[in-house]
């Protein structure tokens, strides 16, 4: 027998293109168009390299003390990991322990099924609606925990915030994960239900809204107990994740509130303004609450679209699996710009 028969196989999760050019109008990973806050610019240029002699505070401190005051928490009640596919990955292993199936969306993050894989964790995935709506009632039974995308990547699609309260809700007896990856583009969040609903875990990510996707800081939000659990399976893993450098940038970027709502409105307009053009190129699409459009044209296959978007130096997403979605493009919100840009472009190939 070789060794080979015992290695913990795993298929791993294939992430976006992030190619070297700096001529690439790049709309396939959902990263903020826009630079991070001043405030981070100015944290690293003041940064006392001396202070990279010790470990850092297990605790990063002054970051959860900063994302308390922002979302109206204790620090007891928050969880910081190296962007939330860290947080995501340890909240599989420490809350998904019942042997039963964890369910979530056929279409969502492509990383939950390789978590469950990876962790041995059973699954099951339920149908989006045609309309790739979420439905309810596959949440409403017996399973070993709920993981939902809200709003829903790479769809874009929200599920109404009372809805998800009545999951968790029907799920008491259970973890129900949300993760919030998009929500700050213009959905609603169910930090507000953490005081009612022990079992619920609200995750999310400072790479989309806060445009720091390569300073590495996701979040988890929950009750004490729920937190606590978290923090065991982490100390158990790594004391140190967050560097004192990341702590001190997502802190800057936290204190500047007024640049988030601007960058975020920015994106939001963008992104109205990217519907109405597509749809007038002959797209359709369900309506996205997100930084991206997830959209299929009626006449021309997404595979056509992408290559030829890709020869003019514009990177969207397309997904080759599942072959539901294998005619859709995912098509980040850039700048206003890079919009014009992206919309001429499918001028030229659709006339
Ligand atoms: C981008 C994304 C994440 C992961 O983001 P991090 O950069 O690891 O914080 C998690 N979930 C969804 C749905 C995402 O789109």
């Amino acid at each position: 027998m070789s060794w080979e028969e015992n290695v913990r196989k795993v298929v791993p999760y294939v992430p976006g293109e992030q190619p070297k050019s700096s001529e690439v109008i790049k709309l396939n990973t959902n990263e903020n168009p826009y630079p991070p806050s001043p405030l981070v610019a100015k944290a690293l240029k003041d940064y006392d390299a001396g202070l990279l002699r010790k470990y850092p505070d297990t605790q990063a401190t002054e970051l959860t003390d900063e994302l308390a005051k922002t979302y109206g928490l204790e620090k007891e009640n928050i969880f910081v990991g190296i962007g939330s596919d860290d947080v995501l990955s340890l909240a599989f292993l420490t809350y998904f322990n019942s042997g039963k199936p964890v369910i979530f969306p056929d279409i969502t993050y492509s990383f939950y099924d390789v978590w469950a894989e990876l962790y041995r964790i059973p699954y099951e995935t339920k149908e989006l609606d045609a309309d790739f709506t979420i439905r309810k009632e596959d949440y409403l039974c017996e399973n070993g925990g709920v993981v939902i995308a809200n709003p829903n990547a790479p769809t874009g699609v929200e599920l109404p915030l009372e809805v998800i309260e009545e999951i968790v809700a029907f799920n008491k007896d259970r973890v129900v994960i949300v993760d919030e990856a998009y929500v700050d583009f213009g959905a609603r969040s169910a930090v507000s239900l953490i005081p009612e609903h022990d079992n619920l875990l609200v995750v999310q990510t400072f790479s989309k809204s806060r445009a720091l996707a390569g300073i590495r800081i996701g979040m988890a939000f929950g009750q004490k107990k729920i937190i606590d659990f978290l923090k065991d399976v982490k100390f158990s893993f790594n004391s140190y994740t967050l560097n004192p450098l990341t702590i001190a940038v997502g802190a800057a970027a936290l204190r500047d509130d007024a640049y988030f709502k601007e960058i975020t409105a920015k994106t939001v307009k963008t992104r109205e303004r990217m519907k109405k053009e597509l749809k007038e190129l002959g797209f359709s699409f369900a309506d996205s609450k997100t930084n991206f459009v997830f959209a299929r044209h009626e006449s021309h296959s997404a595979e056509e679209i992408y290559a030829f978007l890709r020869e003019r130096n514009i990177f969207v997403r397309h997904f080759k699996k599942p072959e539901r979605i294998n005619d859709h493009l995912r098509i980040s919100v850039g700048t206003e710009e890079e919009t014009d840009k992206l919309i001429i472009a499918l001028k030229e190939l659709i006339k």
